[in-house]
C-alpha cells in the first residue's frame, strides 16, 4: 500500500482473501448468526456504544490512517471517526426502541397478536474508500444492531483503516465470529461474497455499475431472494438565483465541490446561475480558488488533499480534456511543487450548456457551470430531474416561493436550501438518495434498520 499524497511513501502491507477464506469466512459468520440473534438487543446495543466510545478514544491513529491511506485532510478524518461514533450510537439508540418488545397488534377475542423484528442471517456489507471510516462502520453498525451477523468487505484502497475499526468493534465485545473481515477487490472477494447463498442481506456504497452487478449475482445465484440497500453516485445540481447572498454562496460551492477533493457521493457537480449574476459570482468563485491550498493532507493549513489512486485521476484527466474542448475552462487551480509525487488533481470550474454533456458521475474536484435565463426555472428543474440521478441538491435563493417551487419539484434524496450540500449528519440529515442513486433507506435516518431486519407475525389463540 502506498500514500495517495506520496506513491513513493509505502504505508503497509496486505494480503488480500482468497476464495477459501471468503467461504469461511461466511461459513463462520452463518454459523455465530443466530446466537448473536438471539442476544438480547441492550447487549447488542451496548456493544455498539463501547465501539463508539474505542473509535472516539482512538481517534489520532485512525486519522492518521485516513490521512495516509486514504488521502483524507485532518479535518474530514475527524469528521470521519465522529460520523463513525454517531453511527453506532444512533442505531443503537434505533435498535433498543425497534427491537426491544415486539408489537401488540389488535385482534379478535380470545387471540393475541404480535410483531416482532429479527435479524436476517449474514450482512454482507460492502464498503467504498472515500469514507474508510464513517460507512464502513456504519453499515456494520447497523447490520449487528439489526441482530445480523457480519462479512465486511471494505475497498481495497483502505484496508489498514478497516483492519484498526474491526479490531476495535472486538475489542468492544462483539465476538470475532460474528464480525468477519474480507479484504480484496470487487471481482474476486466482493462478487463471491455476495454470490454464496449463505448471505442473507447486502449492504453496498459506490458506484452504479457495481450495484448493478451485484443486483445481477442476487438474482442468479441460487437460495433466498434477499434485500440489497444500495447508496450509489449523483450528478448534484445547485440552482443560484439572483437573490442569492453571493459571498455565502460562493463559501458553500466551495464546500460543496472541493471538500474531500470532490470525492464525495453528495458533492455539488453542477451549478445553475442566473444568467444576471453569472459574471460576478463566476469572477468571485475564480478568486476563492486561488485561495485553495492544496497539498498534504497532513498539513493542517490544507483544503484539498489528493485525489484516490491513478485510475482516478485518469479518468479525471480524460474528462477535463473533454470538457475544454466542449465548453470553456473558467479556472484551474495550480499544484503545489512536489504534487508530481503524488495522485493530486488541480480543482476546477468548466462553463458548458448542457447537463447532458457531463455523461456520468465525475467524481472529483470539478465543477460545471451551466448560466439560466430567469424564466426557464421549470427547464432547469427538469433537465436535473432527467439525469435520473437523485442524491443531494441544493438552491441557494432569498425568494421563499422560488425555493418551495423548486424543491417540491426536485426528485432528490437530500436537499440542502442556502447552505452547502456535503455533510449530512446522523440522525439529523438521513442520507440517501432515489432513481440511479440508491435503494434507500436512508442511513443515520430512523427506517434504516428496518431493511436490515425480517418481520415475523404471531398470532396465540388464548
Ligand atoms: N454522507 C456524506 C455527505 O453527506 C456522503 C457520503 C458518500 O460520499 O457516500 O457528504
Amino acid at each position: 500500500m502506498f500514500s495517495p499524497a506520496d506513491r513513493r511513501r509505502r504505508i503497509g502491507r496486505v494480503s488480500d482473501s482468497g476464495p477459501e477464506e471468503v467461504a469461511l469466512a461466511v461459513r463462520t459468520a452463518f454459523a455465530a448468526a443466530s446466537g448473536w440473534e438471539q442476544t438480547p438487543v441492550a447487549e447488542r446495543a451496548a456493544c455498539l456504544e463501547r465501539t463508539a466510545d474505542l473509535l472516539e478514544a482512538d481517534m489520532g491513529r485512525l486519522i492518521a490512517l485516513c490521512c495516509r491511506e486514504g488521502g483524507k485532510t485532518i479535518a474530514d478524518g475527524i469528521a470521519e471517526v465522529r460520523e463513525a461514533a454517531d453511527f453506532c450510537r444512533y442505531y443503537a439508540a434505533r435498535a433498543r426502541e425497534l427491537f426491544a418488545e415486539p408489537i401488540e397488534l389488535p385482534g379478535p377475542t380470545g387471540e393475541r397478536n404480535r410483531l416482532s423484528l429479527h435479524g436476517r442471517g449474514v450482512f454482507a456489507c460492502i464498503s467504498p474508500w472515500n469514507f474508510p471510516v464513517a460507512i464502513f462502520c456504519g453499515q456494520i453498525a447497523a447490520a449487528l444492531a439489526a441482530g445480523n451477523a457480519v462479512v465486511a468487505k471494505p475497498a481495497e484502497q483502505t484496508p489498514l483503516t478497516a483492519v484498526q475499526v474491526v479490531e476495535l468493534c472486538h475489542r468492544a465485545g462483539i465476538p470475532g465470529n460474528v464480525l468477519q473481515l474480507v479484504l480484496g477487490d470487487g471481482p474476486s472477494v466482493g462478487m463471491p461474497l455476495v454470490a454464496d447463498p449463505r448471505i442473507g442481506g447486502v449492504a453496498f456504497t459506490g458506484g452504479l455499475d457495481t450495484a448493478r452487478a451485484i443486483n445481477r449475482a442476487l438474482a442468479e445465484r441460487p437460495g433466498p431472494i434477499v434485500p440489497l440497500i444500495a447508496e450509489t453516485g449523483g450528478q448534484n445540481a445547485m440552482m443560484l438565483d439572483s437573490s442569492a447572498l453571493p459571498e455565502q454562496a460562493v463559501a458553500d460551492i466551495l464546500a460543496s465541490s472541493f471538500q474531500s477533493a470532490g470525492q464525495r457521493c453528495s458533492a455539488l457537480r453542477v451549478l445553475y446561475v442566473q444568467e444576471d449574476v453569472a459574471p460576478r459570482l463566476l469572477e468571485m468563485l475564480a478568486g476563492a480558488m486561488a485561495e485553495l491550498r492544496i497539498g498534504d493532507p497532513w498539513d493542517l493549513s490544507t483544503d484539498v488533499g489528493p485525489i484516490i489512486d491513478e485510475a482516478a485521476r485518469e479518468r479525471l484527466a480524460e474528462h477535463c480534456a473533454r470538457m475544454e474542448r466542449e465548453g470553456r475552462l473558467i479556472y484551474r487551480c495550480d499544484l503545489p511543487p512536489g504534487a508530481e509525487h503524488g495522485c493530486f488533481f488541480p480543482p476546477q470550474v468548466f462553463e458548458i450548456d448542457d447537463i447532458g454533456r457531463i455523461g456520468g458521475e465525475v467524481f472529483g474536484p470539478v465543477l460545471h457551470v451551466i448560466r439560466y435565463p430567469a424564466e426557464h426555472l421549470d427547464m432547469v428543474i427538469e433537465a436535473i430531474n432527467a439525469t435520473g440521478y437523485g442524491l443531494t441538491f441544493g438552491i441557494q435563493s432569498r425568494i421563499g416561493r422560488t425555493v418551495e417551487h423548486v424543491t417540491s419539484r426536485m426528485r432528490a434524496g437530500n436537499l440542502y436550501v442556502n447552505r452547502n450540500m456535503i455533510g449530512a449528519v446522523v440522525g439529523v440529515q438521513p442520507f440517501g438518495g432515489e432513481g440511479l442513486s440508491g435503494t434507500g433507506p436512508k442511513a443515520g435516518g430512523p427506517h434504516y434498520l428496518l431493511r436490515f431486519a425480517t418481520e415475523r407475525a404471531l398470532s396465540v389463540n388464548t
